[in-house]
């Protein structure tokens, strides 16, 4: 018998078709049954929650974010362009006190739990979000971010981050593990990624974001190089001459479950290329428009076979750490792809990309975290049209 039996006007369970007044059993915070509510199972006094003219969906999953950044918020700006950007949040950063950066944190988490986020994984330097993403009720895959150019330090950014990483790994639970995130192509030597590539590999990469990052890869020109000249120092850097997807896989980064982060520019062999690897593009949409990088080709990505996830990225980039808001503005910008596409991409895709398979889908088994979007009059007529089209906040329900 179920301890909680939710009624919702309208029930998407992503596994399975959408549901018209239904109702999702939870026994001990995991689902047990889902169908419509004239099929519901006899629930004790009390147990019955009658959630109203909603519509239920899994929580979602960001696929993407840096928690540690949410101070930030609305300190940066990107109208002049994505170096220059990289080179304020480094500065403001600095400048900015600890604890600033831990209340931001905490605040982060609270938001996403109410706004039905679910899952997130959050790339970290500091891992300073580490402790407080355990304790949170939210699902937790920490990126340990590594970052180094210089190749005759690549042995010692390996020991050092193992070093700072290692008491972290014993607290992995089933909701909450770390893993390696690599930052980006143009900011690690080829040194560094072959020991970590030697070392298990890494989960998460931002690749394809910005044009200074193909036109360093293409012939070591443009943004990047100055950039690298000023805070790094002269490097010797052998273009490899191709694009940074296929740069990737030369170096073996390319694995199936790979998280690459942006995925903006890519044509039409990268995408067949992410596909074949069996790596998820997890789209940053609203990231990539404030700093004037492109919209990411969804429409390519999804007839090549790529798997989706969607994220925010952070509060220095990203308005807001809602990705409902992500996955509404590629329903605007690409009206043609499928509601249903979207709506995978920003519950089930994520699920399985971070390798929480009980979250995702509303199903039998399945974890008991869900988001749910009100509506006000009658019932829209198709209900996942409503919930990427319409601008209504959506909120957590557990
Ligand atoms: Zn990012």
């Amino acid at each position: 018998m179920p301890d909680t039996l939710y009624r919702a006007a309208f029930v998407l369970p992503v596994a399975s078709p959408p549901i018209r007044d239904g109702f999702v059993a939870v026994r001990d915070g995991v689902v047990i049954g889902v169908g419509p509510i004239g099929e519901r199972p006899p629930a004790g006094e009390g147990a019955e929650v009658d959630l109203g003219s909603v519509i239920l969906m899994p929580g979602f999953v960001n696929a993407h974010t840096h928690l540690e950044l949410s101070h930030l918020e609305g300190a940066l700006n990107g109208e002049r362009g994505f170096v220059t950007w990289i080179e304020d949040q480094l500065r403001v950063r600095a400048e900015r006190p600890a604890d600033e950066a831990s209340a931001g944190i905490q605040k982060a988490i609270a938001f996403l739990l109410a706004s039905g986020t679910a899952a997130v994984a959050d790339v970290s330097n500091s891992l300073a979000t580490a402790g407080p993403l355990r304790e949170s009720g939210l699902h937790a895959l920490v990126l340990h971010e590594i970052l180094g150019f210089d190749p005759t330090k690549a042995d010692r950014v390996l020991d050092q981050t193992r070093a700072a990483r290692a008491p972290l790994l014993e607290t992995g639970s089933a909701v909450f593990r770390i893993e390696v995130a690599a930052h980006a192509p143009h900011s690690i030597s080829r040194e560094l990624f072959a020991l970590l590539i030697a070392d298990g590999g890494v989960k998460s990469i931002h690749v394809a974001e910005s044009r200074a990052e193909d036109d360093f890869l293409r012939d070591g020109s443009g943004d990047w190089r100055g950039f690298l000249d000023r805070r790094v120092g002269p490097v010797a850097f052998t273009a490899p001459g191709t694009t940074p997807v296929r740069y990737l896989d030369a170096l073996g980064v390319l694995r199936p479950g790979l998280l690459a982060v942006h995925c903006v520019r890519v044509d039409e062999s990268d995408a067949r290329l992410l596909a074949a690897r069996g790596a998820v593009a997890v789209l940053c949409p609203r990231s990539n428009e404030f700093l004037g990088n492109g919209v990411p080709p969804l429409a390519l990505l999804l007839s090549s076979g790529v798997s989706l996830a969607l994220g925010t990225d952070s509060l220095a980039s990203c308005a807001s750490l809602d990705v409902l808001e992500d996955a509404r503005f590629l329903a605007r910008r690409f009206p043609r792809v499928p509601g249903a596409a979207i709506l995978h991409a920003l519950t089930r895709g994520g699920a399985v990309a971070l390798g929480f398979e009980d979250l995702g889908e509303i199903r039998a088994g399945s974890r008991a975290r869900f988001a749910a979007v009100g509506f006000e009059g009658g019932p829209p007529a198709d209900p996942l049209a409503f919930v990427l089209n319409e601008a209504v906040p959506a909120r957590g329900v557990a």
